[in-house]
Order: structure tokens, then sequence, then C-alpha cells
């Protein structure tokens, strides 16, 4: 198996990420479960590309494994494509998952149901051993509900209410997979890999 670090601590993040790159012979860990400390790289990008580049070079230069790295978030067109890459810290540094869907929620109050469209957005950057890099992005789009609905996923799973009409949080990990953002960059991550291989 090849060995790659993920630059992220998101469990969720990794492990749908790892999900795509074992059946690749790649096998991916977060830092810390390779003892290696990344510290806090500075999500100084205006996109989400240019922060997973900035996560997965900090993770190449640090490790000098392979890296991959995702940056994503929720744009509303409402709130013209805010939180976007602020989703993480769109209420605060130490607030929860539903703290930032409240907030949504409260920003969208007045916002009719054909105007609370919006996408989710993941885009992934990978440096492999030579220093060569991929990147890809996946959306998904959708529309914010006016409450939130279904237990499974994380982040604003609950108020995105996918095209099927179910919310991400009332989809099983497949069926999120199979529409999500994140799902739609791994394949693509995933077919160029396997031309990477192919060509070796
Ligand atoms: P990042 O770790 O800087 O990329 O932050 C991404 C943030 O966007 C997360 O903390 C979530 O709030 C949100 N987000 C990204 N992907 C998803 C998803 O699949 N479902 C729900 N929220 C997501």
């Amino acid at each position: 198996m090849r060995k790659f670090l993920i630059a992220s601590n998101n469990a969720h993040k990794v492990e749908e990420i790892n999900r795509i790159l074992n059946p690749l012979g790649i096998n991916a860990f977060r830092a810390k479960d390779l003892g290696i400390d990344l510290g806090d790289v500075e999500e100084t990008g205006t996109t989400f590309a240019e922060n997973a580049e900035l996560k997965a070079v900090a993770g190449f230069k640090k490790s000098g494994l392979p890296t991959v790295a995702d940056d994503s978030g929720l744009m509303v067109d409402a709130l013209d494509g805010r939180p976007g890459v602020y989703s993480a810290r769109y209420a605060g540094e130490n607030a929860t998952d539903a703290d930032r869907y409240t907030k949504l929620l409260g920003e969208l109050k007045d916002v009719p149901a054909e105007k609370r469209t919006a996408r989710f957005v993941s885009s992934i950057c990978c440096v492999l051993e030579d220093g060569s890099m991929i990147k890809v992005e996946g959306t998904s789009e959708g529309r914010i509900g006016f409450e939130p609905r279904g237990s499974s996923g994380f982040g604003y799973d609950p108020v995105f209410i996918s095209q099927s009409g179910k919310t991400f949080a009332e989809l099983t990990a497949e069926e999120k997979d199979a529409v999500s953002h994140r799902g739609k960059a791994l394949e693509k991550l995933e077919a160029a890999l396997r031309g990477k291989n192919d060509n070796r």
C-alpha cells in the first residue's frame, strides 16, 4: 500500500477520502496518526482551491509524503455566496455545527423558498511523491431548508436539501457520496490517480 497524508483532522473527510483511495492501493493517514505535527496552516486563500493547495503543500513539506487536502464549504445565493471559504468559521472559533446552521437559518429567515438556492463546493489538491499536483473540484446543488432535518453527516448537512428532496443528513453515507461535492471531486481524483498509475 502507498502511504499518503491527509491534511485534515475532520474524521468525516478522512473516512470519505479513504473509501475512494483504498481500492487504488493507497492508505491515507492523519498527521497525528503518523506522529507529525502540522501546526496550524492559515487558510489565507480567497478560494477553496487556494486553501486546498496551501494545506496540501504544507503537509507535503512537513511530512515528505504525498498529501491530499480538501477545502470545502457552502455557498448561499441569497447571501452572495457566503459563508463560502468561511463556512467552518462562520459562527466564530468555538462554535458547533448547530451554532453555524442556526445562524444561517436566522440570516435567511425572510428569504422565500425559491430564493434559498445554494451549493456545496469541495476543492481537493493532491501533491504526489515527485511534487506534481492534481487539483479537482466538485459541486452539489441544493437549497437551504427552513429547519434542520436528519441526523447523519456533519456540518450544514441538516439544512441542505439536495435534489432528492431530502437533506444531506437524511441520506446514508453511500447516498451522500453518490451526489455530494466531495464524492464528485474524489471521483475526479480517483480517475487522475488511476491515469498516473497506468503511465508508470
Ligand atoms: P474546511 O475544513 O475549512 O474545509 O471547512 C469546511 C466547512 O464547510 C466544514 O466545517 C462544514 O461546516 C462545511 N462543510 C464542508 N463539507 C460539508 C459537507 O459535506 N456537509 C456539511 N458541511 C460541510
